[in-house]
This record gives C-alpha cells, sequence and structure tokens, in this order.
C-alpha cells in the first residue's frame, strides 16, 4: 500500500527546460485532477497546521493560491492573499526582493491582518526561500505573527529552508525532492 506522500509525489511532473532552459519545472496540475486525493492532502496538512493554533492564512500567488484556500477552509479561518505589485485594490504595503534576474515586487491589503494575527505562509514550492521570505518579511511588517510556513513540496538542493529558518517560524513540507 502506497502511503499518501508517494501517491502525492507521483501526480507532481518533472517538466525539463520550462519556463526556461535548465529548470526542472514541478508540475502541480496533475494532481488537482484527482479529488479524493486532494481532499486526504489537506486533511493531512491541515491537521499539522492546526497544531500552531493559527488565525489566518496567507497564500501566494498563484499556486500558492490553489490549496492555500482549502486549507484556510479547513482550518477555519481567513484566507488572504499576496499578490504581485499592482493587482490588489485598495491600500497595500509591498515589498522588494531580489532574483537571480531582476527584482520582483510583492503586496498585501493593508487592512487584511491584524497585530494579534498568528499567521501561516503558504506556497506550492520552496525552491531558494528567497520568495517566501520576502512574503514572511511582509507578513511580520503588519505587526502580526508568523507562526509556520507551508509548503506542498521543497526542492532540498536549493537550500531554502536555511534562509528561511532565520524567521523563527515553523517549517512544514509536505513532499521533498
Ligand atoms: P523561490 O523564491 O526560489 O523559493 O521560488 C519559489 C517560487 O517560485 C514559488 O512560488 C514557486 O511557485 C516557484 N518555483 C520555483 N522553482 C520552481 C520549480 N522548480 N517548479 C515550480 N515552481 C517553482
Amino acid at each position: 500500500m502506497q502511503t499518501l506522500q508517494e501517491r502525492v509525489r507521483e501526480l507532481i511532473l518533472d517538466v525539463p527546460n520550462f519556463p526556461i532552459e535548465g529548470i526542472i519545472f514541478k508540475d502541480i496540475l496533475p494532481l488537482f485532477r484527482n479529488s479524493e486525493l486532494v481532499k486526504e492532502l489537506v486533511l493531512e496538512m491541515s491537521s499539522e497546521l492546526r497544531t500552531h493554533n493559527p488565525s489566518a492564512l496567507v497564500a501566494m500567488e498563484s499556486r500558492g493560491f490553489l490549496l492555500g484556500m482549502p486549507l484556510a477552509l479547513e482550518l477555519n479561518i481567513p484566507f488572504i492573499c499576496i499578490r504581485k505589485k499592482g493587482k490588489l485594490p485598495g491600500e497595500v504595503i509591498g515589498t522588494s526582493y531580489s532574483l537571480e534576474y531582476g527584482n520582483a515586487e510583492i503586496e498585501i491589503q493593508k487592512n487584511a491582518l491584524a497585530s494579534a494575527d498568528r499567521v501561516i505562509l503558504h506556497d506550492d514550492v520552496l525552491a531558494t526561500g528567497g520568495t517566501a521570505n520576502a512574503a514572511a518579511q511582509l507578513i511580520q511588517s503588519t505587526g502580526a505573527e508568523l507562526v509556520a510556513f507551508s509548503f506542498l513540496m521543497e526542492l532540498n538542493f536549493l537550500q531554502g529552508r536555511e534562509i528561511i529558518g532565520l524567521n523563527n517560524a515553523a517549517i512544514h513540507t509536505f513532499a521533498k525532492f
């Protein structure tokens, strides 16, 4: 009998040289074609996240939204989006961070979190950790407490864990590659 982790890993496909030469893109969309498996996955991931007694889940645009929303529903807490600059209406706060080539900017709505919030940050992939680290700093700049990172998968060889580990929050990654 296969474990849940084995069944999930089988439905995460490697796509070589996408979106650019040299990158092995992890395609998670095949996983979402299996609704029973996604339900099991959400139950399993949320049971670990619940131990942090979170009051909000913040998800990263865009693939972080896919599991972020059902996780927030299962945890019975608000679902909040971090998006690329210029996508969110109303008052926002933002931060910029460097990518391998150039810069990226992300934003969150100003009134989305309160300083008493205990926040989980969710994304699909932990790669170099640059994106999650910038998002963690954005969350902390609102005064809220980041209690845990949640990722569907971690690319171990990129050592993103070391960068985000400096934020003093737990790190949950369901599948490791
Ligand atoms: P990083 O900032 O390097 O940790 O990259 C994390 C972000 O880039 C996540 O939002 C992922 O969706 C995306 N990402 C990075 N590497 C991959 C990959 N190999 N396959 C799919 N998505 C990736």
